[in-house]
């Protein structure tokens, strides 16, 4: 995976060439942290480089088992997706205790919030502000994007019109670009797989799902900028190391729905930030 980068020779660390060929095929301009600081003196080519990375969801050590891992031991690097469940809090603790590790997590405890989706999921929230944070809810006839319940961990109402309430979506995204702004490279998780016997002990799992799937439970399918990893959402995935797992993002049990919908959103968002954000399997 590209981290091995750290190992390079001086030479190759300051081969102009040979570092711009690897973050094109790769597409992983953060390559440049291991570098000369001749090379990174030139703004020029630090331009280009990042350039060549584009941006949206970057699958290239998506089957990796320690890349992620490594990039957070290495340098400033935010997850800023995690499926949620039992696993998530273990999660958390593992990625923000990393030397370099953080995560872009927004939480409102009892407050009441609007939410991803609204008029029966026909509204979806956009990649930007959607206009309901802090705004008053218009009073009669409204657009599709005030037509949802408000919610907190502990209820769930009609908004009142006149009242205005947060928009946990319209937090996250800003809190994503604040740490990208402040120089951390972003990463998203499929799974809370953190280790092997998480997927027994906490029920961790994906949340990928398929298009198949997609269009049999009428839900949004999975589409990508740079495309969809093969055999998304079906059978297993093998990681590095000789691990493999179940791709398809199981069934919850009151809802019937696959797992991680907020999940799906958030990639769906991550995928059209305008930077580049690396997806891993594994957190
Ligand atoms: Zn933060
Ligand atoms: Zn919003």
């Amino acid at each position: 995976d590209g981290t091995c980068f750290q190992f390079a020779s001086p030479e190759i660390c300051q081969n102009r060439s040979f570092v711009l060929q690897a973050i094109q095929a790769t597409r992983a301009w953060w390559l440049l942290k291991f570098v000369s600081a001749e090379l990174l003196a030139d703004e020029s080519f630090v331009e280009e480089c990042r350039a060549c990375a584009g941006f949206g969801l970057v699958f290239t050590f998506y089957e990796n088992y320690s890349c992620s891992a490594m990039m957070r031991k290495l340098f400033k690097t935010t997850v800023a997706s995690v499926p949620g469940g039992t696993a998530y809090q273990g999660v958390m603790e593992m990625l923000n205790g990393a030397e370099h590790g953080s995560t872009a997590t927004v939480w409102f405890g009892d407050e009441l919030v609007f939410g991803n989706s609204a008029d029966d999921g026909n509204w979806i929230h956009p990649s930007g502000d959607c206009g309901r944070d802090n705004v008053p809810v218009p009073i009669g006839d409204c657009d599709a994007k005030w037509r949802s319940p408000v919610e907190s961990r502990s209820a769930r109402q009609e908004p009142d019109p006149g009242e205005s309430y947060k928009c946990w979506c319209c937090h996250w995204i800003r809190e994503v670009r604040k740490h990208h702004e402040t120089g951390a490279i972003i990463c998203c998780a499929v799974s809370n797989i953190y280790e092997r016997g998480w997927v027994e002990e906490y029920s961790a799992g994906s949340s990928e799902l398929s298009d198949a799937d997609a269009t049999a439970l009428e839900l949004p399918r999975e589409v990508f900028r740079n495309g969809q990893p093969r055999g998304w959402g079906e059978g297993t995935i093998r990681i590095s190391k000789g691990l493999s797992f179940h791709r398809k993002a199981p069934i919850h049990s009151d809802t019937r729905k696959p797992l991680g919908v907020g999940c799906r959103w958030e990639r769906h968002v991550l995928d059209n930030l305008g930077f580049p954000v690396y997806a891993f399997f594994m957190p």
